[in-house]
């Protein structure tokens, strides 16, 4: 099996599709969506009715958790939670609806999907570095989980290497993949990213696309959103 996996779409429409266009040409079975479909960007209703009409596996990230339950806007901070707002006002009835009801964690044949960590798939912690991925090994069962919610492309392997690259997953080593984001990146990079996991040949893929991200930046000051979100797109940061 070939699957595409793609996290933090964040509203980013130009992204998402660019992303997609790169997907077909790379003949994947499956693409899997890690959530965080909305939340920053100015397009929150396409990229949820790309997502729903293609009937791509997802769970929910943290922006559609506050969706559903406002409390949880107190962990975010100012823009982020000026920013879920607007998406709140600006989705369709039956966009939120389908959000709300995303799952925390999907499973498919030796992996699970989760938006944060495995341990806590409720409380999207972070897992930023080795010590943290290391105390997630003995939360799930599955050969690979795979996360987003950091926006930062990076495998850990179950015998404490880390890569940041393309990797041959080896025979007994279980992984933590973070797939990057595809609308919102933080690597320094301004592309957007996924991964592409290989079942056959045993090789995860991490994938960069070039897409106009000047649209997007413009899109989000002409939708009244925080400046700060077009600039970092710009960025990759
Ligand atoms: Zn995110």
């Amino acid at each position: 099996m070939r699957y595409a996996v793609i996290s933090d779409i964040h509203g980013n429409l130009e992204a998402l599709k660019k992303v997609l266009r790169s997907i077909k040409k790379n003949k994947v079975d499956e693409i899997l969506c890690l959530g965080d479909i909305v939340g920053y960007g100015p397009n929150p209703n396409e990229c949820v009715e790309r997502i729903r009409k293609m009937d791509i596996k997802a769970v929910a990230g943290n922006h559609e958790y506050a969706l559903a339950d406002e409390s949880l806007l107190e962990c975010f901070n100012p823009i982020a939670k000026e920013a879920a707002l607007w998406t709140k006002g600006t989705l369709k009835p039956e966009n939120l609806k389908y959000l709300a009801c995303l799952p925390f964690t999907a499973k498919l044949p030796d992996i699970l999907l989760v938006h944060g960590s495995p341990i806590g798939p409720r409380s999207f912690d972070y897992i930023l570095n080795v010590i943290e991925a290391m105390s997630q090994f003995h939360g799930f069962e599955e050969r690979i989980c795979f996360i987003g919610h950091s926006h930062a492309p990076m495998i850990f392997s179950s015998d404490g290497d880390v890569f940041r690259k393309s990797v041959s997953l080896q025979e007994g080593n279980r992984y933590i993949i973070n797939v990057g984001s595809v609308g919102q990146p933080r690597d320094g990079n301004s592309l957007a990213c996924y991964g592409i996991l290989d079942t056959c040949n045993l090789t995860f893929s991490f994938i960069r696309v070039d897409y106009n991200s000047r649209k997007t930046a413009k899109k989000i000051i002409n939708a009244g959103l925080p400046v700060f979100l077009a600039e970092r797109l710009l960025e990759g940061r």
